[in-house]
């Protein structure tokens, strides 16, 4: 649980370092996603709900993601540059990341009724899923509920 006070801090501090005066931070409402990287507006935004669920280091790292995307521009997407960029800040991508950030560019989300999350890159077809996790045979007490995210 990450006290907003301090994300603010990192924030501004990491802007400084990384980008220059004409990026600001801002905390977002976002239930689906950790971070923004608002090119039109130049602001780099965390969820607010996010964060209060996330760790120091969880929140720090998706600062570094959106702060990366500023400093490659938004062609770069989640390509080979942005991956260099962002590494070279401290950006750890997978390894010591949540589910919820690491698969930022999974587009569909889908939860079991015990909470696991399973990401997909295509819109899931219309058969129905059941988690793999809870079982390993398709099992309809399992059904995966998909919804669609923003990605950036
Ligand atoms: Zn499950
Ligand atoms: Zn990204």
């Amino acid at each position: 649980m990450a006290d907003l006070t301090d994300v603010r801090g990192w924030a501004a501090e990491l802007i400084a370092t990384h980008l220059d005066d004409s990026w600001s931070f801002a905390f977002d409402n976002a239930k689906t996603r950790a971070g923004k990287c608002n090119f039109e507006r130049r602001e780099i935004s965390v969820s607010r709900y996010l964060a209060q669920k996330h760790s120091d280091e969880q929140v720090k790292q998706t600062l570094l993601h959106e702060i990366a995307h500023g400093m490659v521009g938004a062609r770069a997407g989640h390509g080979p540059v942005w991956q260099a960029c962002a590494a070279q800040i401290g950006y750890v991508g997978g390894r010591t990341h949540t589910a919820e950030v690491a698969d930022e560019f999974a587009k569909w989300v889908g939860t079991c009724p015990n909470g696991h999350e399973i990401y997909r890159f295509r819109r899931p077809g219309n058969r129905a899923v059941s988690c793999a996790k809870c079982s390993k045979r398709f099992d309809r007490r399992f059904l995966v509920t998909w919804r669609e995210r923003q990605t950036v």
